[in-house]
């Protein structure tokens, strides 16, 4: 449960319920944190895409805390393999990834501006596409959430290296959690032999990074776990704008969720 200290704490200065929150999930083991984050928000909301981390939390979220909800974006351009995860994962931990599409009028705009892949073309017309496939769903999947919860990790890429516990999401008005923020890909192979997690058979062909299939490609040895995203952009900072690399703002008390601080 939620210390004493710590609910003190957060009813104080916002910026106190932000480094609680990390101070406490910190001190926790990835069962514990995730019962903590259950225990601690209403409406806790993982995204997943069904990549390794995010397939760590759902076993964890199936063991330790299943009041989280799952939620995945279904941009309509994922490999085949991906989508057949979606349902192994549901059948084998007992769970329903709820699936959010992009709007149909939104994809025909898209291809009478930039065509189906005019992604490859320009920053702006990948960046559209994203957000259009991705950034606008997240926001559906989020609505009415008081916490979102991510599998980035410190040493997934540079642009993640200071990834902390709990952030506050300026674009999504809720705060951010990263349980896994502090795992290396050594613990995630662990786990994932350990718990007999099932994985996308992709990455024992060279995907340690998935994302759509146009956008995404198999990696050359020694290039970073991210090197196949977006890999004709030069931007080293490239993002599908769902996770924003710079820190957030902290909260004004009249951001804060309600429930949240008062639940604590
Ligand atoms: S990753 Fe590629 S296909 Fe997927 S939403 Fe972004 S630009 Fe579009």
């Amino acid at each position: 449960m939620p210390s004493a200290q710590f609910a003190e704490q957060v009813r104080i200065p916002d910026d106190a319920f932000i480094a609680g929150l990390d101070r406490e999930l910190a001190a926790r083991d990835l069962g514990e944190r995730l019962a903590f984050i259950a225990e601690t928000f209403g409406n806790a909301v993982l995204t997943t895409s069904l990549g390794l981390e995010d397939q760590v939390l759902s076993w964890a979220v199936s063991e330790h805390a299943r009041s989280i909800r799952l939620a995945t974006l279904q941009t309509g351009r994922l490999f085949p393999e991906t989508v057949a995860l979606i349902a192994t994962t549901n059948a084998r931990f007992g769970l329903e990834i709820e699936e959010y599409l992009p709007e149909a009028a939104d994809i025909e705009s898209y291809k009478s501006q930039y065509g189906l892949n005019g992604f490859y073309d320009s920053v702006e017309a990948r960046h559209a596409c994203c957000n259009i496939r991705k950034v606008k769903p997240l926001k559906k999947a989020l609505a009415g959430a008081d916490a979102w919860i991510t599998g980035l990790r410190r040493s997934q890429s540079d642009n993640r290296a200071h990834v902390p516990f709990a952030e506050w999401d300026e674009a999504n008005g809720l705060v951010k959690l990263n349980p896994l923020a502090d795992w290396t890909a050594d613990a995630m192979q662990a786990a994932i032999a350990e718990h007999d997690i099932p994985v996308n058979p992709l990455h024992a062909r060279g995907y340690p990074s998935i994302g759509c299939e146009p956008c995404t490609r198999a990696i050359r040895p020694g290039e970073p776990e991210r090197a196949g995203r977006w890999w004709w952009e030069n931007d080293e900072k490239r993002e599908c704008g769902l996770h924003v690399p710079e820190a957030s703002p902290l909260p004004n008390a009249s951001q804060l969720p309600e429930n949240a601080a008062t639940k604590i």
